[in-house]
């Protein structure tokens, strides 16, 4: 996740300069489409579909891990909040010692007699 925005920062601070050069060269009424066109061209989409395939990549541990029903996890960026470490299939950075579940916005009522 970490590279999709870094390289869409890097993508940022490419297409503004150019965008400034080209302005010169292109009629100012067109400029703006050209501009709205070129974001969206090179940063938008090349990060929309980074973060498809990054989602794809990582759709096994989203969604069948331990971690993925683990209250510590983030589900964004497959990291484990807590350890600060990147879960896979093979890797649990706690080794379920902190594995704690996700309440679903409902905390349990205890019942007292
Ligand atoms: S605490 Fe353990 S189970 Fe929970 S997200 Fe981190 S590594 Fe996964």
């Amino acid at each position: 996740m970490g590279g999709i925005i870094f390289w869409a920062i890097i993508r940022t601070a490419v297409l503004i300069p150019a965008l400034w050069l080209m302005q010169g060269f292109i009629e100012y009424k067109y400029w703006w489409w050209f501009g709205i066109m070129a974001v969206y061209g090179v940063i938008i989409h090349p990060a929309a579909i980074q973060y498809r395939l990054f989602l794809e990549e990582n759709k096994e541990i989203i969604k069948d891990t331990l971690c993925s029903t683990c209250k510590h996890f983030d589900k964004t960026a497959v990291l484990c909040l807590i350890n600060d470490k990147h879960p896979t299939l093979n890797y649990l950075p706690c080794e379920g010692l902190d594995w704690e579940p996700v309440s679903n916005g409902y905390e349990q009522k205890e019942i007292h007699s």
